[in-house]
């Protein structure tokens, strides 16, 4: 039996303590809030899209960084054990559209209450209110980052965990798993107090940036837009000539840019981009082509020759819109249908195909779902979450550079790597 210490109560946390305790070892996780989980009570707008329901390959297409690094793990814990891990722990769950996997109560606390109960069953000791300031290895007389040259890797020993120090005492142990989470939502304990401890023991962290988040439009052209959903529009990400995004759905105008679904997913592959040479478009209407698009306006406008131009754009866009895409189409709203040339006709056509976004930049980690950046996978045994530099030292979800889109595929891969380093922990 070994010791394992577990830094952080999240849904990689609770796992890996879970799946450490399944094995026979003796397990206590940290936490440095009050309560576990304060992260997963507002997942899914306190409903928590817990998991995925989808085959284990259809899943990894959806993970943003780490897929490769991901396969063993997802394929051992596919979100299919997750389901079964809690069912038969008591919660009944639901399927909704697109996979996603909700508690049937709709309540995120019967997430964290199920995952709690399990451990507490399991043996583990769950200390919370006790934050870990420090993880501690046997001495390591020359940093393993000052190691210059390779072969001397071969003749000095990796350090190896022997405890950690919390802000109430010392523990020592023969393991620890660091879940720490990202640094998104910092007021749910992600502070990224992991990047601090990896770094300290030699790991490389990739640059943090935010992900599953909105963007600060520039200037003021659309802050008239504010509080309008669009649905069925195409948004598309151009860097440099080459579409870094395009996708077909819903968005939203906020009051600092654009938000909702189609944007959510396009930060996260544009975050280690420069955001402000990217070029934004929108399609307000992907199902029509221009030629189309004009005679569909042509026929509003024998319907209202007779009114002026911005009353004649009703049944083609929301009233909000309107002004918006006259002015980018350079007509006056003022002016009568009857005299729109065709020329202006052209330009309106190409307002409403190709609407311009010029963004200022991510939002910021405050509002983020996610943290992409993290622990260098390369420095990770994909199988047990162990480092390769120091020697009984795991890592668990977020901390580690991998991310996904939305769909409870984030929390599938905390649920997953926590149980990769649990479960690996040999006699
Ligand atoms: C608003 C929002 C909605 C989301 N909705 C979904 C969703 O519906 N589906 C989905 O799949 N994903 C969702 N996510 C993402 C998902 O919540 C995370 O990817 C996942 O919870 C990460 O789990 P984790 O255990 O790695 O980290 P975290 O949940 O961040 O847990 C880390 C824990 O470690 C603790 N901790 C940190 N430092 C220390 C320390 N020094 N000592 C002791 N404890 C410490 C923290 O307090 C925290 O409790 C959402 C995220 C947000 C912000």
């Amino acid at each position: 039996m070994k010791k394992v210490c577990v830094v952080g109560g999240g849904a990689a946390g609770l796992m890996a303590a879970y799946a450490a305790a399944k094995k026979g070892h003796r397990v206590t996780l940290f936490e440095k809030n009050e309560k576990l989980g304060k992260k997963i009570y507002i997942t899914g707008k306190g409903r928590c899209n817990f998991t995925n329901d989808a085959p284990a390959e259809e899943f990894l297409q959806n993970v943003v960084r780490g897929e490769k690094f991901l396969k063993g793990a997802i394929y051992t814990f596919p979100p299919q054990k997750t389901i079964e891990f809690f069912e038969n722990n008591g919660l009944s769950v639901k399927t909704e559209r697109g996979n996603r996997v909700f508690p049937a109560s709709d309540h995120a606390s019967d997430v964290t209450k199920t995952i709690e109960k399990a451990c507490k069953n399991a043996g583990v000791e769950l200390r919370l209110n006790e934050k870990v300031v420090n993880l501690i290895t046997t001495p390591n007389i020359i940093p393993m980052s000052d190691i210059i040259d390779s072969s001397m890797k071969d003749i000095i020993p990796m350090p190896r965990i022997v405890g950690l120090k919390t802000e109430k005492g010392e523990y020592a142990c023969d393991y620890i798993i660091v879940a720490t989470g990202g640094l998104s939502y910092p007021t749910t304990g992600s502070t990224g107090d992991g990047y601090a401890f990896a770094k300290e023991l030699g790991h490389n962290i990739i640059p943090l940036k935010c992900g599953l988040c909105g963007l600060n439009l520039t200037g003021n052209t659309y802050k008239s837009l504010q509080g309008l959903s669009l649905k069925n529009v195409c948004l598309t990400v151009n860097n440099g000539g080459k579409v870094v995004y395009s996708g077909f759905g819903e968005m939203l105008f906020t009051h600092f840019g654009i938000s909702g679904p189609l944007v959510l997913t396009a930060s996260s592959l544009i975050n280690r981009l420069a955001i402000k040479n990217l070029t934004i478009s929108l399609d307000l209407k992907p199902a029509l082509d221009e030629q189309t698009l004009d005679k569909r306006i042509l026929r509003d406008f024998e319907k209202y020759k007779n009114k002026k131009l911005f009353n004649a754009l009703v049944e083609l866009l929301p009233q909000k819109l309107i002004s918006v895409v006259l002015s980018i189409a350079g007509i006056s709203g003022e002016k009568s249908v009857n005299i729109v040339t065709k020329e202006e006709r052209v330009n309106l056509v190409k307002a409403l195909k190709n609407m311009p976004l010029k963004a200022e930049s991510l939002r910021g980690f405050e509002e983020a779902i996610i943290t992409s950046g993290g622990i260098e996978l390369s420095e990770v045994n994909p199988k047990t979450m162990e480092s390769k530099k120091v020697s009984g030292l795991k890592f668990a979800g977020e901390v580690l550079d991998v991310d996904a889109f939305t769909g409870g595929f984030n929390m599938q891969i905390a649920f997953a790597t926590g149980f990769a380093a649990g479960n690996s922990i040999k006699e």
